[in-house]
């Protein structure tokens, strides 16, 4: 059986008048990338800051490694690694400063350090970076420096919270290919984000989360299965007649017809043989068709089915 490396059962945290966090679980195995999903305010962080033992909660347990998690829990922290939602390194330290003192507070051995340290660099992609004071860090630079810091020790477990947010595109792969080679080295990973896209990327599975309750949960195909939503499918047509235009609406699952600029786009129920379907009314009423694209509905329709909501607004 794989192993447990963090039990969540029946996590209620209250700040006054709202719940954040309502009866959340959360089962995670050794070497998952698990995302946790869900849009701004849902309760992500709260989840993660009740994990780390940094707030107190009103309800429920959380064991990690097996064990009670609590604020005094050394043994539990040392293999963890945390990358925070906001950076929080120091301004007064170097690069290299900064890395060595989060990577110290769990490694004593000097010689050992500096390895460690030094891997965190180059993984990180810091090397002409180590002298530079935080202040002198572009956004993305700053955000790959708080993640050396939260990894440099090499811990099992890693909690990244939304460490992409206000990052450029060419950092914001590094990071998630980052996160995937940690993976393969063996850490087990918890990966918070609003951006369906990166989560459908890299994560082994995947939780929504609306209002600190559990939505959903799955692989993504799996949570595309549980709604009724189907794909989308777009079709090169240079002329499409009236009548056909209306035919096409008719067919059996078809949600949505849409003809623009030669696009024909068609908004589909989950069926098995919507493209097949379709393409058979084309050619039966003889109508000519240049490319024809499928696309899956994302992580955004199911929870726009589940909640009537967008993921993002
Ligand atoms: P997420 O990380 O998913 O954006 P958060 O966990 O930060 O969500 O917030 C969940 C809810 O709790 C939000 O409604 C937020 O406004 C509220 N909240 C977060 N921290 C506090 C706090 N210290 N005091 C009061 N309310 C808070
Ligand atoms: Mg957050």
């Amino acid at each position: 059986m794989e192993k447990s490396i963090i039990k969540i059962e029946n996590l209620v945290k209250r700040y006054k008048e709202l719940t954040a966090v309502d009866h959340f679980h959360l089962d995670l195995k050794e070497g998952e990338i698990l995302g946790l999903l869900g849009p701004n305010g849902s309760g992500k962080t709260t989840i993660i800051n009740c994990l780390l033992a940094l707030l107190q909660f009103d309800e429920g347990t959380i064991d990690i490694f097996g064990q009670p998690m609590t604020p005094d829990s050394y043994d539990i922290k040392r293999n963890i690694g945390m990358v925070s939602q906001n950076v929080a390194v120091f301004e007064e330290l170097t690069v290299y400063e900064n890395i060595d003192y989060f990577c110290g507070l769990y490694v004593k051995n000097k010689e050992e350090r500096k390895q460690l340290v030094q891997k965190a660099i180059e993984f990180v992609g810091l090397q002409d970076y180590v002298k530079f004071y935080p202040k002198k860090l572009s956004g993305g630079l700053l955000r790959r420096l708080n993640i050396a810091c939260g990894i440099a020790h090499k811990p099992k477990l890693i909690i990244l919270d939304e460490p992409t947010v206000a990052v450029d595109p060419q950092s914001r792969n590094s990071i998630l290919q980052g996160i995937l080679s940690l993976n393969k080295d063996g850490a087990t990973i918890i990966y918070t984000s609003h951006y369906m896209e990166e989560v459908e990327q890299i994560c082994s599975r995947i939780v929504i989360i609306d209002k600190g309750k559990n939505l959903a949960e799955g692989t993504k195909e799996e949570l595309k299965m549980m709604i009724q939503t189907g794909e989308t499918i777009r079709i090169e047509v240079v002329d499409l007649p009236e009548a056909q235009h209306e035919g096409i609406q008719h067919l059996e699952h078809v949600v949505s017809v849409d003809y623009q600029d030669s696009m024909l786009t068609i908004h589909c129920q989950r069926s098995n043989h919507n493209l097949v379907t379709i393409l058979e009314y084309l050619n039966k009423n003889s109508i000519p068709y240049g490319r024809v694209l499928s696309e899956l509905p994302t992580l955004n329709d199911v929870f726009l089915e589940m909640t009537g909501k967008q993921l993002r607004d």
